[in-house]
């Protein structure tokens, strides 16, 4: 058989397999959203369904000859670089999660339901007692699917690599390394400075519907299409890539400015996830780079432009004409405000600066429980002494520490690297931005945000999951992973809010 006629039975096996992953993005959008109660048990039946038709698909002797016959194909040759996405990202499927026995997965599925319930419980008594038990056994039992997969690597390797294709193990730990060192070293000048910084105001009472229209407003204004989107209320933010032309965005109630920017942040997931172009959408290859590099692209949006002076320097008058109580608050008072650097023991509510933390401590937690060098009866004490020698502040209980989020109890291990990855990514993309629009912060402060999507478009959106998050960072900067210039850019941002030097 040819190659063509190869590829096109492998763009009808993607298809279906798309199809599947939609079908499960509706029901997660609907489970949060407005499943009743009482109409989860079936939901659970029909989710189990949908996993064991994708499981057996990948098990058909049609996908196996596909398999041996792209193995051995030299993806070099290929100059099509979505047929090469195609290719790549189907071989990289089979041969990570298709390589776990189906009845491993349907283990992980079940305890999942479980642990989450756990989780709960423990979080809400404020006992990890409760949950230590379940979680041992959610890491054990990655480990010995780790080991399906590739079992001539560390197991904690072979789980970050596939949350992050492609990425270098040893570069991540480098860079966390880096990045680590380097925020310790500004917060300790940050702590040192005279700069007073008030943000009570921006706890103030707002009404929830001014809220929203604002926070939509400015997403439409950054580029946010929503003959492409739509919007739905649920207890936890996220981004549901429904198809090629239909990412939509859920946010929860909060005040005013983590609203605005949990929006803005979740429009960067969508825009990136709805961004291919017409050979992308036509080969079913929505959906863009998971892991860190999707993170990056609504960082990006969230901090890079939404926390610079010049974007509230355009904004700034909209929201005071908006909600009264700001018009007596001045720019540059609201801008610190919104910047402000405070060491926090909760990951969602941190700043910009000391963010990258709360990830790398999950991460180097994960890593020495995986190795062993730490055991699970002892977690609870050495998550709180990595926030103290880290931040500086203690968590007071379990809830606050080791059971803050429900990422381990939800299947979410070797997951967290990606939140600071995609910090340092856009450090480096920002970079290439930059070289390409010299007047990107002008044009920021004069609303023009159209050239700043179309670059992103063009470099990045364009190519979806075709390439990998370490082809498209080479293409872009020249380089991998490079902590340096994220450093820098904070450094040089928050000097200019605190006055250290
Ligand atoms: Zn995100």
């Amino acid at each position: 058989m040819t190659y063509y006629e190869n590829l096109k039975k492998l763009k009808k096996i993607n298809d279906q397999l798309k199809y599947y992953k939609t079908i499960e993005a509706l029901m997660d959008l609907d489970q949060w959203s407005s499943l009743p109660k009482q109409g989860s048990a079936y939901r659970q039946q029909v989710a189990a369904f949908v996993a064991g038709q994708k499981s057996d698909l990948m098990a058909t002797d049609e996908v196996k000859s596909l398999v041996d016959y792209f193995s051995a194909y030299d993806l070099e040759k290929i100059n099509d670089y979505v047929e090469k996405g195609l290719i790549r990202n189907f071989l990289f499927r089979y041969n990570g999660t298709s390589r776990v026995p189906k009845e491993k997965l349907q283990k992980v599925s079940a305890l999942k339901a479980v642990t989450t319930g756990k989780w709960i419980e423990a979080k809400e008594k404020s006992d990890y007692s409760i949950f230590k038990p379940y979680l041992e056994e959610v890491f054990i039992l990655k480990k010995e699917i780790a080991g399906y997969i590739d079992s001539s690597k560390n197991p904690f390797e072979v789980l970050v690599n596939i949350t992050d294709e492609g990425i270098c193990y040893d570069e991540v730990v480098r860079e966390f390394d880096k990045l680590k060192t380097g925020i310790k070293e500004l917060l300790n000048k940050i702590n040192n400075s005279d700069v007073i910084i008030d943000d009570n105001f921006l706890m103030l009472e707002q009404s929830p519907q001014l809220m929203e229209d604002f926070a939509r407003e400015l997403i439409f204004e950054l580029g946010y299409n929503i003959e492409k989107g739509a919007f739905a209320k649920v207890p936890h933010a996220f981004t549901s890539f429904m198809g090629p032309k239909d990412a939509r965005i859920s946010t929860y109630s909060k005040g005013l400015v983590g609203l605005l920017f949990t929006y803005i942040h979740e429009s960067g997931h969508a825009m990136y996830a709805y961004g291919g172009n017409d050979k992308v959408n036509e080969m079913n290859m929505f959906g863009g780079n998971e892991g860190g590099f999707h993170e990056a692209q609504s960082r990006f949006y969230e901090n890079i432009i939404g926390r610079s002076y010049e974007y509230w320097k355009h904004t700034y008058p909209k929201l005071q004409q908006k909600f009264e109580c700001f018009k007596g608050i001045s720019l540059d008072d609201f801008y610190k405000a919104i910047n402000k650097v405070q060491p926090n023991v909760k990951r969602t509510i941190s700043d910009e600066v000391t963010y990258s933390l709360h990830p790398i401590i999950r991460f180097e937690l994960e890593k020495e429980l995986f190795e062993g060098s730490l055991n699970f009866d002892d977690l609870p004490k050495a998550w709180n002494d990595k926030y103290e020698e880290y931040l500086g502040i203690r968590p007071n209980s379990d809830a606050e520490g080791v059971l803050q989020d429900m990422h381990w109890a939800g299947d979410y291990i070797a997951y967290f690297q990606s939140y600071a990855l995609g910090n340092i990514y856009d450090g480096q993309i920002r970079n290439s931005v930059l070289k390409d629009i010299p007047d990107f912060y002008s044009k920021i402060e004069k609303g023009d945000f159209k050239s700043i999507s179309s670059w992103f478009e063009k470099n990045i959106y364009c190519y979806s999951n075709c390439l990998t998050s370490g082809e498209l960072m080479k293409n872009l900067t020249g380089e991998t992973l490079n902590a340096d210039h994220f450093l820098k850019y904070l450094n040089d941002k928050y000097n200019d809010i605190y006055k250290f030097s």
